[in-house]
């Protein structure tokens, strides 16, 4: 397991963020939010696929306004999402569980005020979105769009908001290029004990997404930085909770489900490797018990990943071993294998629940 560097605990709606809580995971709708039957549907798709809180995009006062018959008839807390122009946040602040401005953009001080003063009435967070494509003019002509902007504009905002009493906060530092923002959440990390959402922006479609969002959101959880998350990927809801799932339980952040170790193949393969791994995946998708189990193609690694392994298969020619806890159960012929190792995993899931 990583090891977290203490935050303050706030509350989005009933998820916790920071503390002790587990690392949640975020993502937006992208329907228009006036449409409510829409956005309502996206966010059930969402909760479905083990999304915690959702983000709707507030452009006009329709979107606004619709906050309230979405509330209504969604579980997940909601954030709305603003620019530009504080009376939406006032608005919006009256039905949702958070609001996420970059004070940057709101204007001048006495309207960000007005949301704070909102936001304290309703004893909602505020998170404070950093994006290094919209700084603040003095920071960008200081700065220009790089960490060290992105942190001082961060900073100036807390103080802001600190300075008005308010400290419900959480914070995001976001770029599309990877270091930076790296680097950002980095330097800003010992400096205040808010709780991060950690994010790539604009990171681009499912695979180049998935490959940044796993080298920057990785290395920061690694560090024991990160309260809660979301994975950007111009793509569809599902896969944007999948892969930030993914991410965390990869990176030891949450300990959720099997761990598969499988070997890459080679020439001394001799069975179907592939098409066994494909189902066992399928077939052990439901367990949530963090087991490591493994599936090797030949004895030459297997005998040593079984030892480490909860479950293993070691295939041979036509045939394999089935070993629980480094100890052979079973010596079955190839087509018996998948199913024997299924089984033995779904026992030992019972067992631990
Ligand atoms: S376990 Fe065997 S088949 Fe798989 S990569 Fe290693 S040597 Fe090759």
């Amino acid at each position: 397991m990583i090891k977290r560097i203490p935050t303050k605990k706030i509350y989005v709606g009933d998820v916790a963020i920071g503390g002790d809580a587990p690392i949640s995971t975020q993502s937006m709708t992208y329907s228009t939010t006036a449409d409510v039957e829409e956005t309502v549907e996206q966010i059930k798709r969402l909760h479905f696929a083990g999304c915690d809180i959702v983000r709707c995009a507030v452009t006009g006062e329709e979107d606004a306004y619709a906050l309230k018959a979405i509330k209504e008839q969604v579980e997940l807390p909601l954030v709305a999402d603003i620019h530009f122009n504080h009376k939406l946040a006032l608005i919006a602040s009256e039905f949702v569980d958070c609001i996420r401005i970059n004070p940057g953009n709101i204007g001048n001080k006495q309207k960000v005020a007005e949301v704070v003063k909102a936001c304290q009435e309703r004893n909602i967070p505020i998170r404070i979105g950093v994006n290094s494509g919209s700084l603040e003019k003095e920071f960008d002509n200081k700065y220009g769009q790089t960490a060290q902007g992105m942190v001082a504009s961060a900073q100036y905002n807390i103080k802001y908001l600190e300075d008005l009493g308010f400290s419900d906060i959480k914070i995001s530092l976001k770029a599309s290029d990877v270091q930076r923002t790296v680097d950002a959440y980095r330097i800003l990390r010992p400096k205040n004990n808010y709780p991060f959402h950690l994010g790539v922006t604009e990171a681009g479609t499912l695979f180049h997404a998935t490959v940044k969002s796993s080298i920057g959101l990785g290395t920061l959880l690694l560090d024991g930085i990160g309260d809660t998350m979301r994975v950007s990927i111009t793509g569809e809801l599902e896969e944007e909770i999948n892969v930030a799932r993914a991410i965390l339980k990869d990176s030891g952040a949450m300990p959720d489900g099997l761990n598969i170790i499988s070997c890459p193949t080679c020439g001394r393969i001799e069975a179907d490797l592939v098409s066994a791994v494909t189902e066992i995946e399928k077939r052990t998708a439901h367990i949530k018990t963090p087991l490591n189990v493994s599936v090797m193609g030949c004895v030459v690694n297997a005998i040593g990943e079984a030892a480490h392994a909860d479950v293993a298969i070691a295939y041979g020619k036509g045939k394999g071993l089935v070993m629980v806890k480094g100890e052979v159960v079973a010596n079955l012929d190839e087509k018996e294998l998948v199913d024997r190792f299924v089984s033995e995993v779904e026992d030992m899931a019972k067992d631990a629940e």
